[in-house]
């Protein structure tokens, strides 16, 4: 489904990025900034590993202050994280995040730059994240963002200095920086980039360092400042109404799913760089120094920038439109310069203020927001001329269409012309959703398949309008990427890219499914259709020794965003066995495979993912005694529905319900993970769940962290929690009490039940306990000491308290089998006596 994008790719993107909400149009003091900062040839790179990591003080400085070209390199896209204001997680957080950067940067002037790197979760090492990821390829991708960005100067968050004593990516993203700092000029090296770029040699790299890098700022006021240089970030900008730290947080509050919502600041504050490499500084404070960052940096420049120094003083704030005609006298000289690069950036620059003003209004937008390949959409184009220039609409391409619709009209002031377009989309056009999804990834790295998208934060549009004007005599293209526009009665017009979906995607009820004997279960897959007149059959894909019924299912679809439901009974076989089923939908031949999920928040635009349609199907070994549990939820986890799916009756039991009558109805009672950190009842409840345990009871305490725990007494006896965590999800776990019954029944727990575990083993261990407390089991990262509070056990009075810090809220969605075995033993400590329920 390829060829039509990789031949629009290098042009479009170059020509725009999608801001996919409400287009912006310029006002009179934007226009004015737009033409100070098309004044200033220099720019800046920013380089750290988190959507987060930025400071965007800083780069807000630069882009609005430095009026510098300044981008913000994030080595990956922050999948590994929580998610603080929805369900989404992992590849959808990454989306997520990627929008909050972009929504940041739309706030900071900023620009935005990825890697293939893939947020794998917490590191605390770049041995170990250097590992994981591919490295090579990542310092590739550093090289590549520097060698199409060109930076003069740039700048790393994080110091390559302190490995160990931060998150490894941390670390990883100023090593590489270091790193790719002095390779990206080397035309022998990555040389398959320099098909597509030129080697670039940037002038300087500095660190961003801080007081808190020395450990406090009278430290810092101590030490020797001759190879930093310092910027007052809190600037005012009377054109913005703000100061520079005022838009820095505005920027950096758009990172909501990590909870950074936060109160503006202003007035003066200092903020450091310290040179790392490079060119020497000269005494003037100054970050460009010896770099001419005027139009006379290029060749053919002098003139231009003749022109538009007087345009920058003498701006007219009443009406631009005067500038028009040097505007394009600009634009004509700056089509002549040899300087490709800055060539580029310059016309997309200008084109932005001559659009701006002259008050054009040019729009395109679909009667539907998606549509599928071989499908009709049908185009409304506005084109307003809100000046009194000149402008005639030669023609228009539509992106579809290889040939222009010629127009050849003049655009009378003010009045509005509409004209509508009804187009089929290629039957080869490829999707819109992320790129960076459309193949299988690995632990560390997404897999692209273009040289040509990595690095870039969104998939280019591919449908597209190009106006050709006449603008005073001067051709000038001028191009918009499709959208839809609608309006809501509860929030006025609203914005969504435009985007290309398959005919056809399905989505299974559940990710995973755990099957704890041999009984089969139904499973529903819904069937959402992507154009008019659906008819095709639905089929699954299955491991061998699995059995599924029926074999097929008709599908038959009359309406585009319709769905239907049908449901496959899947039949495990006798043994333990794990796998993963996939609906296939086969229209005409061809079959889809994919899920369709949309994100809507109000702060980033909307997003449209597809993602392989598949869940895990788990046939279990697994023994259980009790049957009731009670759980008392803590932050928010998918403990009791993992525990329902392998026939437990769990009962979700609030803080105010927790009683001495209410508890002794259960088996085992499991509390949530961090339960004592926010669940303030907790501090008068706990007597009752300890008293639980005392008249023989089961209670199982999942991870809390050691700061602000509500209770003193987290258990019956002394318990120290620690930071102690196991990240390495393949670390050796060693067996210290191989005859205890918790690791004997019901099932035997081996070496194997730690087989297959995901993102970690377990945060959080305490590291000092009463003599009471048996460790059951031992773990480490590499280069650490032993850890053995994973898993604590006592006996008090008649009942077992419980104590684990292994993942097991990660593990349960993931479908590790040996994390469900251990778990069924913990809630039946204490039952070895009693007769086995039967299921
Ligand atoms: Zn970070």
């Amino acid at each position: 489904m390829y060829p039509i994008r990789l031949c629009l790719l290098l042009f479009l993107s170059t020509i725009f990025t999608i801001n996919a909400q409400q287009p912006k149009k310029l006002n009179s003091s934007e226009i004015y900034e737009a033409v100070q900062k098309l004044n200033v040839l220099g720019s800046v790179l920013y380089i750290a590993a988190h959507p987060d990591d930025e400071n965007t003080r800083l780069i807000s400085y630069m882009s609005n202050q430095v009026k510098a070209r300044t981008a913000y390199l994030s080595l990956t896209r922050g999948d590994g994280g929580q998610n603080l204001i929805g369900s989404e997680i992992r590849e959808l957080l990454g989306v997520i995040r990627t929008q909050e950067l972009l929504a940041a940067r739309r706030i900071d002037g900023g620009e935005q730059r990825f890697t293939r790197a893939n947020d794998f979760g917490y590191s605390k090492h770049p041995d170990e994240t250097l590992e994981i990821w591919n490295k090579e390829d990542v310092l590739a991708d550093v090289i590549w963002a520097i060698r199409e960005f060109k930076p003069d100067i740039i700048i790393n968050r994080f110091d390559h200095r302190r490995a160990g004593r931060t998150h490894g990516h941390h670390t990883s993203s100023a090593m590489l920086s270091m790193e790719a700092f002095d390779l990206a000029n080397d035309p022998s090296k990555y040389t398959s980039q320099l098909e597509l770029t030129e080697a670039w040699q940037p002038k300087r790299l500095f660190y961003n360092t801080s007081w808190w890098r020395y450990g406090s700022q009278e430290e810092f006021d101590k030490i020797d400042k001759s190879n930093m240089l310092k910027f007052d970030i809190g600037v005012y900008y009377p054109s913005k109404g703000m100061s520079n730290n005022e838009v820095a947080s505005l920027a950096s509050s758009q990172h909501l799913c990590q909870g950074f919502g936060r109160v503006t600041s202003r007035g003066s504050q200092d903020e450091y760089i310290e040179f790392l490499k490079g060119d020497p500084l000269d005494n003037n404070n100054d970050v460009f120094a010896g770099i001419d960052t005027s139009w006379n940096r290029i060749k053919g420049g002098q003139a231009i920038g003749n022109i538009m120094t007087k345009i920058e003083s003498n701006f007219n704030f009443v009406d631009p439109s005067t500038h028009i005609p040097k505007l394009l006298e600009a634009y004509k000289l700056l089509q002549n310069v040899e300087d490709e690069h800055w060539k580029a950036i310059k016309t997309k620059e200008l084109k932005v203020i001559l659009e701006a003003c002259s008050g054009l209004y040019l729009e395109v937008s679909a009667n539907n927001p998606h549509a599928a390949p071989n499908s009709n959409v049908g185009l409304r184009m506005e084109v307003l001329n809100r000046s009194t220039a000149n402008i005639n609409l030669v023609s228009y391409n539509l992106s579809t269409l290889n040939k222009g619709i010629s127009k050849n009209m003049k655009l009378p002031t003010n009045q509005r012309l509409n004209f509508e377009e009804g187009i089929s989309i290629p039957n080869n056009m490829a999707y819109t959703a992320p790129y960076w999804l459309n193949n299988q990834s690995t632990l560390g790295m997404y897999n692209v398949k273009y040289q040509d998208l990595i690095g870039l934060p969104e998939t280019p549009r591919s449908v597209f309008v190009d106006f050709n004007l006449n603008i005073e005599g001067t051709p000038l293209t001028i191009t918009k990427p499709v959208v839809y526009r609608y309006s809501k009665p509860d929030k006025g017009e609203l914005y969504r890219p435009f985007e290309i979906i398959p005919e056809v995607s399905a989505s299974i009820s559940d990710k995973v499914f755990i099957f704890e004997n041999d009984q089969q279960k139904e499973i529903e897959i819904t069937v959402k259709a992507g154009r008019d007149s659906i008819d095709g059959y639905v089929q699954m894909a299955y491991p061998n020794d699995w059995s599924v019924f029926p074999d097929k299912q008709k599908v038959e679809i009359s309406n585009k965003g319709d769905i239907q439901k049908v449901i496959f009974t899947i039949i495990p076989p006798k043994g333990k066995s794990e796998g993963l089923i996939t609906p296939m939908v086969n229209i005409n031949g061809e079959f889809f495979t994919d899920e369709l999920i949309e994100i809507d928040y109000s702060h980033i635009p909307f997003q449209t993912v597809l993602m392989p349609s598949e869940s895990k199907i788990v046939r279990l070994d697994i023994q259980k005694r009790g049957k009731n549990i009670g759980y008392i939820e803590g932050a928010g986890d998918v403990v009791p529905q993992s525990l329902r799916q392998i026939g437990y009756n769990v009962t979700v039991i609030k803080p105010e319900q927790i009683s001495p009558e209410n508890l002794s109805n259960f088996d085992a009672i499991v509390v949530g993970i961090r339960a004592y950190n926010i669940v303030d009842e907790l501090k008068f409840k706990q007597k009752f769940l300890l008293n639980y345990v005392k008249e023989g009871g089961n209670l199982i305490v999942q991870y809390n962290t050691n700061r602000r725990l509500k209770v003193d007494n987290l258990a019956p006896y002394n318990l120290n929690l620690s930071r102690d965590r196991v990240t390495d999800e393949n670390a050796l776990v060693r067996i210290l009490e191989p005859n205890h019954p918790i690791l004997n029944f019901p099932n035997k727990i081996t070496i194997q039940d730690f087989e297959g575990w995901v993102q970690e083993r377990g945060l959080y261990f305490p590291n000092e306990w009463s003599e009471e407390f048996t460790p059951l089991l031992a773990a480490n990262d590499k280069g650490e000491t032993s850890k053995e509070g994973a898993l604590l056990v006592a006996k008090y009075g008649k009942g077992n308290y419980i104590y684990t810090g292994l993942s097991f809220f990660r593990e349960f969605p993931a479908g590790v089998s040996g994390a469900y075995r251990l778990f069924a033993n913990l809630l039946s400590a204490g039952k070895e006596n009693k007769t086995q329920l039967k299921n």
